[in-house]
């Protein structure tokens, strides 16, 4: 026969011991615990002492916000947190703990002892909880500002946890590791860490890059610093900064890999995914990257409530995130490259040869490639015929009107509006015939677009207007291409496409694109023969009625009845 076991409610302790199973693995998952309780707080100053590879004693000391008397108690019990209040806080959370089981757990499972003090007290308040003891008694303890909790005997109680345990040596190195990550991801708290009461590491404040970069070495090693490449990205609220190791710093273990979502370390396949494809687009070769970066976005952006430990996370536009990610990591792969042959690499005596007075001189051949060439666009060029001498350049006034004398007398362009026209005609005629020519962008542009655009987006033919654009999640474009004829001419090429990427037919966009490259540009000696060139071949093909929108012929006796 079987029995029916009765149902009844555990008993508090019980409870927190299973609780402990799902947060408290090891002693370093109680030293993370008691950290992120401290930079909750606020805390700027942070003191860590471990004992025998934390199963003897995890100390932390603070000089955060403090607990007040009457919530000393509530800070060991289950489900009890200053943190959130209703479930539409989960919606953003700011903090590193809201699931107000941390101590509890970690008091049912150790000899936990609590101290703490708030600045609008005289003085401070401590408890013990030890084992089965759900109802500590609370005892003044002297004012010092902050909270220092002391936990003693790991496991103690638990034998079959405690079998787990690895060596102390083995418990110490990941506990090294918890005070690494948290010691990256907050530059703006000082540390300070000792072992067996001796102190191993004393970090600073950062009040600087120079400061944080400092840390980086004394926490990774000097080596990883010296050939980092420092990046800074930011797009439409994502951002993304740190240093990324250069390909030298590849390593065969993913161990110097660190990644911070809003000051959290996570491990994320969306993130991995995006470093991993960054890395591999510049064709660097070795197995792992390292690197140490910050990406900050809306709270609300990203849930980190996914698991207890809280190493996952899920973004919300998954896709966006890695098309931002793995587009600036690559950014900063190449600008970092880039840096470092252009300086630091290249030998004294080779700088020394390179030395020049005129930049511009000395990079002729990049100007060259910058400069606008918008007039040489097919259509007009292929067929030049040059006119012979008869036709001599006066002169140009203002940068506005081209003067130029001729066997009928003079002809004067208005340079603005034959460039208008000059440009959209042979936009309209690529279009038309074999497509815009098109020019791969070196670092694709993420463009964001607004969502209820995003499904008409591609109902226009973007390649055949010489763009190459591809989806990045909800409400994001990926632009690897653009037309020939803006490629290298525009100043804020993201500000440019934001704009373009929202119109619906193709004459806005040509328009847009005309007035972008025409926009404040003027032409040097040889821009402007070309244009003259340009202006006569239009004629020929399109007669003197189309090109009088911007060219004017006077005879002798036509100037002569104008001016007299
Ligand atoms: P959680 O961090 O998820 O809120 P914990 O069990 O870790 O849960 O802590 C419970 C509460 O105790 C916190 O919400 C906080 O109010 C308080 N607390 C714990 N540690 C500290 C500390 N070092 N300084 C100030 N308050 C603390
Ligand atoms: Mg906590």
């Amino acid at each position: 026969m079987i029995t029916t076991k009765r149902i009844h409610q555990l008993p508090v302790h019980l409870a927190n011991q299973i609780a402990a199973g799902e947060v408290i693995e090891r002693p370093a998952s109680v030293l993370k615990e008691l950290l992120e309780n401290s930079l909750d707080a606020n805390s700027t100053q942070i003191e860590i002492n471990i004992e025998r590879g934390g199963i003897g004693l995890i100390r932390v000391q603070d000089n955060g916000a403090g607990i007040c008397k009457d919530d000393l108690k509530l800070a060991v019990s289950p489900h009890a947190t200053s943190k959130i209040e209703t479930s539409a806080d989960l919606e953003g959370i700011v903090s590193y703990g809201f699931r107000g089981e941390a101590l509890a757990s970690i008091s049912a499972v150790s000899r936990l002892y609590l101290s703490s003090a708030i600045a609008e007290e005289d003085i401070g308040w401590s408890i013990k909880v030890e084992g089965r003891d759900t109802t500590p008694a609370l005892m003044p303890v002297p004012k010092c500002c902050g909270t220092l909790v002391e936990i003693k005997d790991l496991f103690y109680n638990t034998p079959a946890r405690r079998k787990f345990l690895r060596a102390e040596k083995t418990e110490m190195n990941y506990i090294e590791e918890v005070f690494k990550r948290i010691a990256l991801s907050q530059p703006q708290v000082a540390f300070k860490f000792a072992r067996e009461g001796r102190l191993q590491k004393r970090l600073p404040i950062c009040r600087n890059l120079e400061a944080h970069a400092r840390r980086i070495a004394m926490v990774c090693g000097q080596s990883f610093i010296q050939d980092a490449y420092y990046i800074e990205a930011e797009t439409n609220g994502l951002r993304l900064t740190g240093w990324l190791g250069s390909p030298k710093a590849m390593r065969s273990q993913a161990d110097l890999q660190y990644f911070y979502v809003n000051g959290r370390i996570i491990r994320d396949k969306v993130v991995m995914h995006a470093v991993r494809q960054a890395y591999q687009e510049m064709n660097i070769e070795g197995r792992y990257p390292a690197y140490i970066l910050y990406f900050e976005l809306d709270p609300a952006a990203v849930d980190v409530n996914v698991h207890p430990t809280k190493h996952e996370v899920r973004f919300r536009e998954a896709r966006t995130v890695h098309a931002f990610l793995s587009y600036a990591i690559q950014e900063g792969l190449i600008k970092g490259k880039e840096a470092l042959s252009n300086f630091s690499k290249a030998p004294q005596n080779l700088q020394k040869k390179f030395e020049f007075k005129d930049p511009k001189q000395a990079f002729s051949f990049l100007y060259q490639s910058e400069e606008p060439n918008v007039q040489s666009n097919k259509l007009f060029s292929a067929e030049i015929v040059e006119k012979k001498a008869s036709e001599k350049f006066l002169s140009i006034l203002d940068g506005n009107f081209l003067f130029v004398e001729n066997e009928e007398g003079m002809t004067v362009i208005d340079v603005p509006m034959a460039r208008q026209v000059l440009i959209s005609q042979s936009l309209v005629y690529s279009y038309e015939k074999e497509g815009i020519k098109k020019r791969v962008l070196i670092m694709p542009k993420m463009i964001m677009i607004p969502k209820d655009h995003m499904q008409k987006l591609f109902d226009l033919n973007w390649e055949r207007l010489g763009f190459e654009i591809t989806e990045a999640g909800e409400n994001a474009v990926l632009v690897r291409s653009v037309p020939e004829v803006i490629s290298g001419k525009i100043e804020d090429i993201n500000a440019l496409l934001s704009k373009l990427l929202v119109l619906d037919n193709p004459h806005n966009i040509f328009q847009l694109i005309v007035d972008s490259i025409t926009a404040n540009q003027s032409l040097d000696e040889s821009q402007q023969r070309q244009l003259l060139k340009d202006v006569f071949e239009f004629k020929k093909i399109n007669g003197n009625n189309e090109s009088s929108k911007f060219c004017k012929q006077f005879t002798a006796q036509r100037l002569r009845t104008l001016l007299f």
